[in-house]
C-alpha cells in the first residue's frame, strides 16, 4: 500500500503516520525526520537544510526529491510506504509521479488532513510545551516566527497539490480537528478497513 498524507503543518500527519504504519506494516517516510537526521548527522544535505528548516522554508526540491527516492528503493519500503511530509511542490510530486511510473508503480491513497488555520498555532507550541516539559529537543522551527514561513510555505506551494491530486488520483479529505481515534478510524474507512 501506497499512501500520501497531506496537512499544514500541526495537522497530525506523523502522528496518523505512526498508526497507518502499526496496522499495515509498511514504512513511515516523513521528510521532516529525514532532513533533521540528516542535520544531526551532519551531512551534506544536512548542512544545506539546516538554516532553511530553522527558519521554516522548504529546502530545495533535488535534495528532498533524491532522499526520498534513495530511501523508497530500499528493500523493506517494498510493501509499501505512507509519505508524511512528501511531496511538498508541484516539482516534487511530478518528479515522484516520474519516478513511480517508470517503475509501473501508482499512489493508492492520498489523504488530505483539514485543520483550520487558526488552531496550527496552538498545537504547534502545545506539541513544543510537551517537548520541553518531558526533557524532549524542541524543534527550532516550532516557535511563532518560523511557523508562519512553514505555514506560508504550505499554502503556497503545498495546498495546490490537492488539486493536482484530486485530478489524478482518489484524493479523500478528513476533518483533523476530530480527536486522534477518531481521524484515524476516518482513515481506516478510507483505506477500506
Ligand atoms: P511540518 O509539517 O510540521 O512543518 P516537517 O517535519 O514535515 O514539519 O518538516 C519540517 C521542515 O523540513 C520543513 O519546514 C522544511 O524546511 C523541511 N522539509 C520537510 N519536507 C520537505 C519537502 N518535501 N520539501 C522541502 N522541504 C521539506
Amino acid at each position: 500500500m501506497r499512501i500520501v498524507l497531506l496537512g499544514p503543518p500541526g495537522a497530525g500527519k506523523g502522528t496518523q503516520a505512526e498508526r497507518i504504519v502499526q496496522k499495515f506494516n509498511v514504512v513511515h517516510l516523513s521528510t521532516g525526520d529525514m532532513l533533521r537526521a540528516a542535520v544531526r548527522e551532519q551531512t551534506e544535505t544536512g548542512k544545506k537544510a539546516k538554516d532553511i528548516m530553522a527558519q521554516g522554508g522548504l529546502v530545495p526540491d533535488d535534495l528532498v526529491v533524491a532522499a526520498v527516492e534513495e530511501r523508497i528503493s530500499q528493500a523493506d519500503a517494498a510493501h509499501g510506504f505512507v509519505l508524511d511530509g512528501f511531496p511538498r511542490t508541484i516539482f516534487q510530486a511530478e518528479a515522484f509521479d516520474a519516478y513511480l511510473s517508470e517503475r509501473a508503480l501508482d499512489l493508492d491513497h492520498v489523504i488530505e488532513l483539514r485543520v483550520d488555520e487558526d488552531k496550527l498555532l496552538d498545537r504547534v507550541e502545545a506539541r513544543a510545551h510537551q517537548a520541553k516539559k518531558l526533557g524532549k529537543p524542541v524543534r527550532a522551527d516550532d516557535n511563532r516566527d518560523a511557523l508562519k514561513i512553514r505555514l506560508d510555505a504550505y499554502y503556497q506551494e503545498t495546498a495546490p497539490l490537492i488539486d493536482y491530486y484530486r485530478s489524478r488520483h482518489t484524493l479523500r479529505s478528513i476533518d483533523g480537528l476530530q480527536p486522534i481515534d477518531a481521524v484515524t478510524n476516518d482513515i481506516f474507512k478510507t483505506l477500506n478497513v
